[in-house]
C-alpha cells in the first residue's frame, strides 16, 4: 500500500468520517460533557478493531483507542467540545438552531474526526504492510476553557508516545511553527459581612469592594509584566442588590504568559493583589484554581515533514457554490475578501505572506498549501495541546475549513462546520497527518531528529501546571444522549 493508496482509501471512506463529524456538529456539547461525541468516536474506532479504554484521567468523556503493537507509538489528539452561545444553522446568514445554545464555533467536530480519520488511515497502512507500530487516538475533552489533555498528561497517558499529531480548523492551510501562551484558570472568591447598605453600612464588609479593588490592582500590575502576558477577568458574582452589602463576591481570571516560569511568577503577583484587597476590605479571600495549560512547543522537524505531505495532498479547491457561500458569510461579517486577508495579519505571518496574499486577494476561501508562515510568532491564545507538545514532539497543523478571516469562536465558524468546505479541510488534515505518520514509521531517523530538537528547545524538565489537588469536574450524561 503506497501513499497514494492511503489517500484513495481515505477518499473512499470519507462518508463515514463526515457522517460522524456532522452528527457531533448537530449535537454540540460543552467541555467534560461530550458524552454523545465521545461515544460516536469510540464506537467507530472499536468497529475498526481499535481497543478502547473509556473514562481515563478522571474524565468520563476522555478515552484512548489503540491499535497495533510495538514501536513507534504514534498519537493523534482529537477534541470534540463545543462553545456556549454559538449555535448556528448551516447557512451563510446568522441564525441559531437553538437561541443562546451551544455550537461548534471552534470547529472541534472537524478537529476530532480529522485526527480520528488519520489514525484509521495509519492503521490501514500498518495492517496492510504488516509493519510494527502502535496507533493511538486520544479522545480529549474540554479544550475550551478546560484542560483535558493537561489532566491526561498528568495521568502519564502521553509518556510512551514517540510523536503526536493534532490539527485545528483555520482560514489557512499550513503546519504551525508558532507558539502561544499558557493559562491559569482561577476564581477569587471573597467573603465579607452583610449589612443593610443604607441603614448600617459601617457594620458591613463588602466582598464586592474586594473584587473591585483586586481588579484595580491587577490593572496596575498590567503595566509591569512582559508583553506576552494577558490578564482578563469577568465578575461572576457581584452581590444581589445595591441595598445589601455583599457578603460574597467572585471574580474569574485567566492569567496567561508564554514562558511557564513567568506564568507561575505572574500568578503569584496576582495572588498578592488578591490578598491585599482582602486585607484592605477586612474580607477573607478563597482561591479556586480550576485548571491550567502550558504554551505549545512547536517542532520544526515535524512541521517540515507535514509540509512535504501537504504538497502531495495538494491545494484544496472549491466549487462556485462553496465560494458563493463564503462571499455571503463575508457580506454578513461586513468585510471584503481584501479586508479578510488583512485580518489574517493577526497571525503575524512571515513577510513572504504579503506577496502570497496579493495573489489570493480575490478568493473568499484560501485552500492553497502554504509553508509554515508563523515561525517565531507567539499568539495570545491558549490550548491544552501545549502540555502534550511539552511531553513529546508534536506537530500542530492548520487547514482551511471556513471563509478567510472568519473570526474564531464565531457563528461563521459554526456555519461552515457541517458544510463541504469544512469536510474538505478535515480530510486534507487527515491525509496529511496519516502520510506524515507513515513517514515516521518508515524513517525512524525523523523521530530521533524531532526528539533532538524537542530536547534542545526545552532543556529543563517540563512541570505539569495543574496543582496535584485539582481535579476535572465530572458530569452525568443526560438521558437518551447515547
Ligand atoms: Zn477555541
Ligand atoms: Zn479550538
Amino acid at each position: 500500500m503506497n501513499k497514494q493508496d492511503v489517500l484513495q482509501w481515505l477518499d473512499r471512506h470519507q462518508q463515514e468520517f463526515t457522517r460522524i463529524s456532522d452528527a457531533i456538529w448537530e449535537h454540540p456539547e460543552l467541555g467534560y460533557r461530550e458524552f454523545f461525541a465521545s461515544h460516536q468516536q469510540a464506537e467507530y474506532l472499536a468497529s475498526q478493531g481499535f481497543h478502547v479504554t473509556h473514562d481515563v484521567a478522571g474524565m468520563s468523556t476522555a478515552f484512548i483507542a489503540e491499535w497495533g503493537s510495538g514501536k513507534p507509538v504514534i498519537g493523534f489528539a482529537g477534541e470534540f467540545d463545543a462553545l456556549g452561545g454559538l449555535s448556528q444553522k448551516s447557512q451563510p446568514e446568522q441564525e441559531p438552531v437553538v437561541p443562546d445554545g451551544p455550537g461548534h464555533g471552534c470547529g472541534h467536530n472537524l478537529l476530532g474526526v480529522g485526527c480520528l480519520a488519520a489514525a484509521v488511515g495509519l492503521k490501514q497502512w500498518l495492517s496492510t504492510e504488516r509493519v510494527s507500530g502502535t496507533v493511538r487516538y486520544y479522545g480529549c475533552p474540554a479544550e475550551e476553557g478546560g484542560a483535558g489533555k493537561t489532566f491526561m498528561q498528568r495521568a502519564g497517558l502521553f509518556n510512551d508516545l514517540d510523536v503526536a499529531f493534532n490539527f485545528h480548523p483555520s482560514s489557512l492551510t499550513f503546519a504551525s511553527k508558532g507558539s502561544d501562551v499558557g493559562v491559569n484558570h482561577m476564581r477569587f472568591r471573597f467573603h465579607g459581612k452583610t449589612a443593610h447598605a443604607g441603614g448600617a453600612p459601617h457594620l458591613g464588609r463588602s466582598a464586592l469592594d474586594a473584587v473591585e479593588l483586586m481588579n484595580v490592582g491587577v490593572n496596575y500590575l498590567r503595566e509591569h509584566v512582559t508583553g506576552d502576558v494577558r490578564l482578563h477577568y469577568v465578575i461572576t458574582d457581584g452581590g444581589r442588590a445595591p441595598n445589601i452589602v455583599p457578603d460574597r463576591a467572585e471574580v474569574w481570571y485567566y492569567i496567561r504568559a508564554h514562558d511557564p516560569k513567568n506564568l507561575v511568577h505572574v500568578t503569584e503577583r496576582v495572588r498578592k493583589v488578591a490578598r491585599g484587597s482582602a486585607m484592605m476590605t477586612e474580607t477573607e479571600m478563597e482561591e479556586i484554581f480550576e485548571s491550567a495549560t502550558s504554551s505549545t512547543l512547536p517542532n520544526g522537524v515535524l512541521a517540515d515533514l507535514q509540509y512535504e505531505q501537504m504538497k502531495l495532498v495538494g491545494d484544496i479547491t472549491y466549487t462556485e457554490a462553496e465560494l458563493e457561500f463564503a462571499r455571503k458569510v463575508h457580506e454578513q461579517l461586513g468585510f471584503t475578501p481584501e479586508q479578510a486577508l488583512k485580518r489574517l495579519e493577526s497571525f503575524q505571518l512571515k513577510p513572504e505572506w504579503r506577496a502570497m496574499a496579493a495573489e489570493l486577494v480575490h478568493q473568499p476561501i484560501i485552500g492553497k498549501v502554504l509553508p509554515s508562515l508563523d515561525e517565531g510568532h507567539i499568539g495570545g491564545g491558549s490550548t491544552d495541546v501545549g502540555d502534550l507538545s511539552r511531553t513529546v514532539p508534536c506537530s500542530m497543523l492548520w487547514t482551511t475549513c471556513y471563509a478567510a478571516g472568519s473570526p474564531g469562536h464565531s457563528w461563521a465558524v459554526t456555519a461552515f462546520g457541517a458544510t463541504s468546505v469544512g469536510h474538505k479541510g478535515m480530510m486534507h488534515a487527515a491525509k496529511t497527518m496519516a502520510l506524515a505518520a507513515i513517514e515516521c514509521v518508515l524513517q525512524p531517523d525523523l523521530i530521533q531528529q524531532a526528539w533532538a530538537e524537542f530536547r534542545s528547545v526545552q532543556p529543563e524538565p517540563y512541570v505539569n501546571p495543574i496543582p496535584a489537588d485539582v481535579f476535572p469536574p465530572r458530569y452525568q450524561p443526560e438521558t437518551n444522549v447515547l
